[in-house]
C-alpha cells in the first residue's frame, strides 16, 4: 500500500514516525476512519467537521487544509485502487524533543499527520445477515468520550472481553445506562420507535448515527434520544449498532439473551438499505 505521512505518499514499509511522537507515548492525537464505497467517500464532511471539533477541543493544530484533506484522500484511493473499504487519518500532537506533560509550543513542534487506506467488504456483510452478539461491560473510560482519541485501550479489551465469551462485541455501561459499543453507536427498537442515548460527552458523535437518524426521521420512523438499560434492550423488538465501517449492523443477543426473534430486525436492515443507498447520492 501507498500511505501518507506528514506530507509524503510512500510505501507502508518505508513510513516512519518518530518514537517521540505524542500518540506514540500519551495516546496524544486524534483519528478519524471514513469509509469508501465504489471509490467515493462517504460523508467525508461529517468526518472533516469532526475532526476539527476534536482538535479544537485538545488545542491541536491541523496540519493541513480541508481541500487539502479531501485530495490526500482521493489520492490515497487512487493509488491503492480501492474500491470498497476505508481510509483512517490520524493527527498527532507531533514529537517535541522531549517527552513532557505540558504540550509542545506548535509552532516549534508541528502536528503529525499520517493517512492510510484498507480494503473491506462493506455493503455485503455476512454479520448482517446474522446479526452480532454482544456483552455488557462496565464503562471505565474517561470522560471526554466526545472527543476521537486514539486511547483505545480500553475498547480494544471490551472487544477481547466479548471475543472470550464468544461473542461479536461490548456495549458499555455507566449508572446502569448502556453509553455505546466499543466502536459504534448502540441503538433499541420498541414498536416502531428507534430508542438511542443523546449526544453528550458520554459517548462519540458517530457520523453514521446522525446521518441514520436523518434518514428515519426523513422516513417518518419515530426517534427517541434517552438512556436505555441493558434489560430494556433485551426485552426490545429489535436492536443494532451503527459506525462508519459497519453502517447499520443488527444486534441479536445481549448478554446471552435473544432480542426479539433472535433474527436481524426489519427495521434495522430498512435503515441499513436506507443509509447505503441515501448516503452515496452525497459521497465524493
Ligand atoms: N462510538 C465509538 C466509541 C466509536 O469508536 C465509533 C467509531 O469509531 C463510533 C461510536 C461510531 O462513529 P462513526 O459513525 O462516526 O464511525
Amino acid at each position: 500500500r501507498t500511505v501518507y505521512v506528514n506530507g509524503e505518499y510512500v510505501p507502508e514499509t518505508e513510513a516512519k514516525v518518530s518514537i517521540f511522537d505524542r500518540a506514540f507515548l500519551m495516546a496524544d492525537g486524534v483519528y478519524e476512519v471514513t469509509s469508501v464505497i465504489d471509490g467515493k467517500l462517504v460523508d467525508f464532511e461529517g468526518h472533516a467537521v469532526r475532526l476539527e471539533r476534536s482538535l479544537n477541543e485538545l488545542e491541536m493544530r491541523n496540519p493541513v487544509t480541508k481541500d487539502e484533506l479531501l485530495q490526500i484522500h482521493r489520492d490515497l484511493i487512487e493509488k491503492n485502487d480501492l474500491t470498497e473499504g476505508g481510509i483512517y487519518l490520524q493527527i498527532t500532537r507531533g514529537a517535541p524533543a522531549d517527552r513532557d506533560f505540558a504540550w509542545p509550543n506548535p509552532d516549534e513542534t508541528p502536528s503529525g499527520i499520517v493517512l492510510f487506506t484498507f480494503a473491506k467488504n462493506l455493503v455485503e456483510m455476512p454479520s448482517v445477515k446474522t446479526g452480532i452478539k454482544v456483552i455488557s461491560i462496565e464503562d471505565i473510560r474517561w470522560g471526554r468520550r466526545d472527543i476521537k482519541t486514539v486511547q483505545l485501550l480500553y475498547p480494544s479489551m471490551g472487544k477481547m472481553m466479548a471475543k472470550k465469551a464468544g461473542c461479536d462485541d461490548a456495549w458499555m455501561v455507566e449508572d446502569g445506562f448502556v453509553t455505546e459499543g466499543t466502536s459504534n453507536n448502540a441503538y433499541i427498537v420498541k414498536g416502531n420507535k428507534i430508542i438511542t442515548r443523546a449526544l453528550s460527552n458520554d459517548i462519540l458523535h458517530g457520523i453514521t448515527r446522525a446521518a441514520v437518524l436523518r434518514f428515519a426521521a426523513e422516513a417518518q420512523m419515530e426517534v427517541e434520544e434517552r438512556n436505555f438499560t441493558i434489560e430494556e434492550a433485551q426485552a426490545a423488538d429489535e436492536a443494532f449498532i451503527t459506525s462508519a465501517t459497519t453502517f447499520v449492523q443488527p444486534v441479536v443477543e445481549i448478554d446471552g439473551a435473544q432480542v426479539g426473534e433472535g433474527v436481524p430486525g426489519k427495521l434495522a436492515l430498512r435503515l441499513r438499505e436506507i443509509y447505503i443507498e441515501e448516503s452515496m447520492k452525497t459521497a465524493v
